[in-house]
């Protein structure tokens, strides 16, 4: 009888359990729409030239690699607070903001589960029906009883945001409401302007904690606009969480560069809220590692590199948004009949493209298009070269 004799196999992961049936596939006309990541027009990885340019100059002066700080290195944390809140806001001229280098946004959202879990044991957290896979196994697995808020309209093909605020004015307070700051993933759906007011006002009203996940700021209408959301929470006068992704800002992902903010009431207050974050981070994986968060604070830190980073990052949101059109209109030409213009309104890299899990399959068996079940698409991946194919294979599925 061995110790793990009764140990249950865990479900496989979906998205990577859909990356392992792409690579095995032998059409040679495949397409990955499944994962979340950002490709250039050649459907390669980019290595963005800011961050060419920070690593030559880190490796003109090599240093040694000591232990960080267990919050990180504190231009790295500075560049997010300045990023998150803006350098000369308020929030953060008065030192009432806690932030700390995180191994990636999961990493921050798993830093504020755990402190959560340890002021707040018994509140409930509600994510986005549906939301990001992984944000209900992480609240889960931090210990606390995660519900949905509604969120998706599948018939009107948007947000069902009178569902949306009914779901939060009918939370307990001090429920915990994870928020994606812009960018929505899975269905590119984002509210209004107006309608972030509302929930601002609920959220106050109610005495709901939020928690917003940036995990694509930049990659909507551009990083202030993106960002825009935070302002309206702060003028509330409310405290929150942030987590903060440079995985694809930066093109990062294997590097795990993220963040966690949280906005106290003072200066004092974020000290307290600073030394338990550190006891979490101390615990989990004692302190962060050293080169993605000097790459980003390098580009973030100097005027002609962030002026670069903003260029490219840019580059990525136009071309992000061309291929949207250019889906619409491929698929129009290849005889769709149904309007697909919806695909448009959608910001960021991903569409819910309204297929059938049926019709997902299909597209995956017959034409070696890969999209999630759920009919999730990474518009981020489709590129002058193979998006005619793929035009081709949704009529066809579509018929
Ligand atoms: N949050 C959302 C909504 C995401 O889509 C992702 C990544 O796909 C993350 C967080 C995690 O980001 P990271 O890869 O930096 O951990």
């Amino acid at each position: 009888m061995s110790l793990f004799s009764a140990v249950e196999m865990a479900p496989r992961d979906p998205i990577l359990g859909l990356n392992e049936q792409f690579n095995a596939d032998t059409n040679p006309n495949k397409v990955n729409l499944g994962v979340g990541v950002y490709f250039d027009d050649n459907g390669k990885l980019p290595l963005l030239q800011c961050v060419q340019a920070a690593e030559k100059a880190l490796m003109d002066k090599p240093t040694a690699r000591g232990y960080l700080p267990i919050d990180g290195i504190v231009a790295y944390d500075n560049a997010v607070k300045g990023l998150v809140f803006g350098a000369d806001s308020e929030p953060v001229t008065s030192g009432r903001v806690a932030t700390v280098q995180a191994i990636g946004g999961t990493g921050g959202l798993k830093i504020g589960a755990d402190f959560l879990k340890k002021i707040s044991p018994d509140a409930k957290v509600l994510i986005s029906d549906p939301s990001w896979e992984n944000h209900r196994a992480l609240f889960t697995n931090a210990g606390f009883v995660v519900d949905t808020y509604a969120y998706y309209d599948a018939d009107n093909r948007g947000v069902n945001f009178d569902g949306m605020l009914a779901s939060l004015n009918a939370a307990a307070p001090g429920t915990i409401i994870v928020l994606h700051a812009c960018c929505h993933n899975p269905t590119g759906y984002d509210i209004t302007s107006a309608q972030w007011d509302q929930v601002v006002e609920v959220v106050k009203a109610k005495g709901l904690t939020a928690f917003l996940d940036m995990a694509y700021q930049g990659f909507g209408y551009g990083i202030a606009e993106d960002g825009a959301v935070i302002q309206k929470f702060v003028a509330a006068g409310l405290s929150f969480f942030v987590s903060t992704s440079f995985s694809k800002s930066f093109s990062l992902y294997g590097e795990r560069v993220g963040g966690l903010s949280v906005l106290c009431d003072s200066k004092e207050e974020a000290g307290r809220v600073l030394s338990q974050l550190k006891i979490v981070i101390r615990t989990n994986y004692s302190n962060p590692p050293t080169h993605g968060g000097a790459v980003v604070a390098a580009v973030l830190g100097n005027p002609e590199l962030r002026a670069l980073w903003e260029k490219e990052l840019g580059e990525m949101r136009v071309r992000i948004k061309a291929m949207r059109q250019t889906l619409v209109d491929g698929l129009k030409a290849a005889g769709v009949q149904q309007d697909m213009s919806f695909m448009t309104q959608q910001i960021g890299m991903f569409s819910y493209s309204g297929l059938s899990k049926d019709q997902m399959v299909r597209l995956r068996s017959e034409f070696g298009v890969y999209g999630t079940d759920t009919g999730r698409i990474c518009v981020a991946a489709l590129n002058s070269k193979n998006i005619d194919y793929v035009c081709q294979a949704i009529a066809k599925v579509i018929a």
